[in-house]
């Protein structure tokens, strides 16, 4: 159960970060993800070093109760060997006993009965006129020897009483084990939670780590594709620059003030869709009308038939034509115009270019569609300058 809870989230982490590479494509973009999965594995970091150190102490916890077990166990040990020696001296002081008792009877039977060589010699030693003094002596002869039993049971009884108190001993050490055999069990269950906890850390670790390295190749692959569209643009530029030097009357470089028909040309960028001026949706924060979430609108939509013409807003260097729904974007193009400035042209029907083309201010790039996260056939234009979006109103 908690393995698929975990499996669950690694999942979902995975496509949360997977789902940004369709939507940011700059190496700018691709940094900061890496940066945030960075951030990320060292918050894990930091919460692994903390559950390390509760681990070790609980480790510290099991080890010392182990020792009192031993300890406690040894103890039970000795009383055990105790016990044992007592049981003994006690069965040889009954043996004793038995014996003495054995005897008495012998010498007082005797004593009646004149069966006993013993107490029978002792008797008729002194001739028949002697009997009754020797039968007195006999007497005090078995006196002696009552005497004597008498003793021998009070050693056994304090042996028995020692034995007793050994016992008592005994069992309450059995007692203080159990109860540390308890603790020992649940310092155990806390180590196992702890590890059970390290182990899940870790995982997460990895698997933003393994993310950042992904992200930065990407990063790295991306800023080498950058920096060769910059190349290509700047090299068509000078190309450019020079043909309008050998070619006197013509305007100037197509970036920055041609003669156009299609759209206004107050700002930077020609209008991207020819046939409408239609926005549906402008540049800023807003609730996305499909995830429902409050997220920045990083472009403006412009709102226009099925199949409509979309053209570049300037020359430049095709850096990305992806078909696909690319994070939301369905079908789109970036164009790279040189100083790390892009626009991407989104939720297309149709591309026309594709990566490493250059193409010209005003070049039908892409026909209007609805793939990707829409609701409508509209494009949705974006101004980005080092990989910040922009309002594309302040560029058009
Ligand atoms: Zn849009």
């Amino acid at each position: 159960m908690k393995k698929k809870i975990i499996s669950t989230m690694v999942i979902l982490t995975l496509f949360l970060v997977n789902a940004y590479p369709a939507l940011a494509v700059t190496s700018q973009e691709y940094k900061q993800q890496a940066d945030q999965a960075q951030e990320n594995a060292n918050k894990e970091k930091e919460k692994l070093e903390e559950v390390e150190g509760q681990l070790d102490s609980a480790l510290q916890e099991v080890a010392n109760v182990s020792d009192s077990i031993d300890k406690v166990e040894e103890e039970i040990g000795e009383l055990t060997d105790k016990i044992s020696k007592l049981d003994e001296s006690i069965a040889a002081k009954q043996k004793d006993l038995d014996e003495k008792e054995v005897l008495l009877d012998e010498r007082l039977s005797a004593a009646y009965m004149k069966g006993s060589n013993t107490y029978l010699d002792a008797l008729l030693s002194g001739g028949i006129v002697n009997f009754v003094s020797n039968y007195d002596m006999i007497k005090q002869i078995a006196e002696y020897d009552n005497n004597l039993i008498n003793e021998v049971k009070e050693v056994k009884a304090s042996l028995e009483s020692e034995k007793n108190k050994v016992q008592e001993a005994k069992v309450e050490k059995e007692k203080k084990s159990t109860e540390l055999k308890s603790l020992k069990n649940e310092k155990q269950q806390k180590v196992n939670a702890l590890t059970d906890e390290q182990k899940e850390i870790q995982n997460k670790i990895d698997e933003y780590d393994s993310q950042m390295n992904a992200l930065k190749k990407k990063e790295k692959e991306q800023a080498a594709k950058e920096a060769a569209a910059a190349k290509a643009a700047a090299a068509k530029a000078a190309a450019a620059a020079n043909q309008n030097k050998t070619t006197p009357g013509s305007s100037k470089a197509p970036s920055s003030k041609p003669s156009n028909t299609t759209g206004s040309s107050n700002g930077r960028f020609l209008w991207p869709v020819p046939s409408s001026r239609n926005i549906t949706s402008p540049y800023g924060y807003r609730i996305h009308p499909i995830y429902g979430t409050k997220k920045l609108h990083a472009g403006v939509d412009i709102g226009a038939a099925g199949g409509a013409n979309i053209v570049a807003a300037d020359s430049g260097t095709v850096i990305l034509s992806s078909w696909g729904y690319n994070g939301g974007y369905g079908n789109y193009i970036i164009i790279s115009h040189g100083n790390g400035v892009t626009t991407r042209y989104a939720h297309c029907s149709n591309l026309y270019v594709k990566v490493g083309d250059t193409v010209s201010r005003g070049q039908v790039i892409a026909a209007v569609g609805s793939t990707g996260a829409s609701t409508g056939n509209h494009c949705h234009f974006e101004v980005r300058i080092n990989g910040e979006s922009k309002q594309p109103l302040n560029y058009l």
